[in-house]
């Protein structure tokens, strides 16, 4: 097999692939995230040609021209699905248009004359559905986890197919596969199978499960012990490829499969609850990367793109959420973030003021400009409806309001942009946080709600905070600040808050939801309407 033009379009495709994704609007990212996990599904091209094909009599080679214009349309499509991310306005159009990719790269492989064995195809697809259609019904708070589990999902069918196309190939001679096909092989495998575990430990920590510990889990030469296992892993897949005939061959591969699952537990275990977001956009990756070396074993170029522009989403993504919340790339992969986090034990005991939603929504009234602040709390109370309204009652008496967006708010990139357009709130009134910083001594009223980690000034003047140098929204510099949460409990990064405690600022107990309901019926009572 001549493998340059393969190697080709995976540089290129992955160029391409890092142009668009860098355009993608921030408000987007979360719809970006899903696409991209719907992309690296294109893992079933290779599970239908492998478990529908007439092996081994019949090595799969896509030669149909038929075929191929097929799958050179489903490239493009995946190309505008992503260019189309760039602006609210054409985003339907593109995950319309990744859908139709997907299908149709769907629909060109199952037409595939040596395809025959419709039956587990068919029982494949209706197992998907069984466990997709419940999966994406899941509430958005639970989005996270929910793509973690999809990724789990699709490196495990490349770990899969990677498996059974070595074993059958072997069982045909080895010279059934060349040197580079079987580089490929343990690729896909290692990737395959890491992203397996991997994303399946971290659903679990996100998803707060009992036996799956959310702190980070260190231990002594932690770092050097995950390394020499990755060595060993390395040394067999070398010694594999070299002699992929000798006897011992099939049982270091099986090696190399348990030795990935491992790893995949390993390398999340000793990271925090707090960086599985990132994490889960580096594993979106490692998916599209074992898609791309599957791509290289069977010699199909739409594996190659697809999964290329899902590894440099993946990993493009990654860097953005590292550099919203200043930490490099290695702390948040070997650093053990969230593990010592005591909150410092201040001398005296600082206390809250507290407003009441009747004397909160008259100062909201007197307000010029109004600068609302969500957070993962608008989230978890399903605020955003709520806060629409609240917005209509104040843009009905002519007060400016515009909503600050922190790119690491909630949980999940792009997670308040999503909850205000559910909520039909224009993103045009949505500002992000380099744009609204200037503005906030301006701001009459700063309204924080269920934010806490992003507003929390330490981050700029605490040089011991673990949130130090990560940039916030400067709630702290409107004239009056109002903070509606709970309790007195931290935020997700686990420290407190001196916002909370500043001179211009009242807190508003409460679930966000019943708090913003109180301010708008205070509102809409016309209480002091002048
Ligand atoms: P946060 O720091 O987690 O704070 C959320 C606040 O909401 C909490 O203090 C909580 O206080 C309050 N809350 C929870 N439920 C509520 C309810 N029903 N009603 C009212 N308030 C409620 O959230 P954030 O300010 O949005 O910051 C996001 C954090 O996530 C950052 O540390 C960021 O680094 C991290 N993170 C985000 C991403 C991402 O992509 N977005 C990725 C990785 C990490 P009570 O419990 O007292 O109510």
């Amino acid at each position: 097999m001549d493998y340059w033009p393969t190697l080709y379009v995976f540089v290129l495709a992955t160029f391409i692939g890092m142009g668009i994704i860098r355009r993608v609007s921030r408000l987007l990212h979360t719809p970006l995230m899903s696409l991209t996990n719907a992309i690296s599904a294109i893992a079933v091209v290779g599970s239908i040609l492998l478990t529908g094909g007439d092996y081994p009599t019949r090595i799969r080679v896509m030669g149909d021209a038929a075929n191929q214009f097929g799958y050179l349309v489903a490239s493009a499509l995946f190309i505008f699905a992503l260019h189309w991310m760039n602006a609210p306005t054409t985003a339907r159009k593109g995950v319309y248009a990744g859908v139709a990719a997907t299908a149709l790269a769907v629909i060109v492989t199952w037409a595939e004359p040596s395809v025959i064995h419709h039956q587990w195809i068919i029982l494949a697809i209706i197992a998907g559905f069984v466990v997709g259609v419940p999966l994406s019904r899941v509430p958005l708070t639970a989005v996270p986890q929910r793509t973690a589990l999809s990724h789990a999902f699709g490196g495990a069918a490349a770990g899969l197919v990677g498996t059974a196309e070595f074993y059958l190939r072997l069982s045909e001679g080895a010279e059934a596969l060349t040197r580079f096909q079987m580089v490929a092989l343990i690729a896909e495998v290692l990737l395959g199978y890491l992203t397996f575990t991997g994303s399946l430990m971290a659903a679990g920590k996100l998803q707060e499960l009992k036996w799956v510990p959310q702190r980070p889990v260190t231990y002594p030469l932690q770092n050097v012990i995950n390394f020499l296992l990755f060595g060993v892993a390395i040394v067999l897949a070398i010694a594999i490829t070299v002699r992929p005939d000798a006897p011992w061959a099939p049982v270091a591969f099986g090696g190399v499969i348990v030795l990935a699952l491992l790893f995949g537990i390993l390398l999340i275990i000793p990271i925090g609850g707090a960086d599985m977001p990132t994490v889960i956009a580096i594993l979106n990756s490692y998916a599209g990367l074992s898609a791309v070396a599957m791509g290289f074993v069977l010699d199909n170029k739409l594996l190659i793109t697809a999964g290329a522009l899902d590894g440099s989403s993946g990993l493009i993504l990654a860097i953005i959420m590292c550099k919203a919340m200043n930490r490099s790339f290695t702390n948040v992969l070997f650093g053990a973030f969230g593990q010592v986090q005591q909150t410092q034990a201040g001398g005296e005991e600082q206390v809250y003021k507290s407003e009441t939603s009747e004397g909160a929504a008259q100062v909201l009234e007197q307000a010029n400009l109004v600068v609302i602040i969500p957070g993962y709390g608008m989230a978890v109370s399903q605020a955003q409806h709520k806060v629409r309204e609240l917005y209509d009652q104040l843009k009905k008496r002519g007060i400016t309001v515009k909503f600050a967006i922190h790119p690491v708010a909630g949980r999940m990139p792009g997670h308040m942009n999503v909850l205000l357009a559910e909520a039909d709130i224009p993103y045009t009134d949505l500002v992000e946080m380099d744009e609204i910083n200037p503005d906030m001594p301006q701001a009459d009223v700063a309204l924080v709600v269920g934010a806490n980690d992003v507003v929390n000034p330490a981050a700029r003047t605490d040089k011991t905070s673990p949130i130090y140098g990560m940039p916030i929204i400067d709630a702290d510099k409107a004239r009056t600040v109002f903070a509606i949460k709970r309790s007195k409990r931290p935020g997700f990064a686990g420290i407190d808050n001196q916002l909370y405690f500043g001179d211009r600022t009242w807190m508003l107990f409460g679930d966000a939801k019943s708090v913003i309901g109180e301010l708008v019926k205070q509102l809409a009572s016309g209480s002091g309407m002048h």
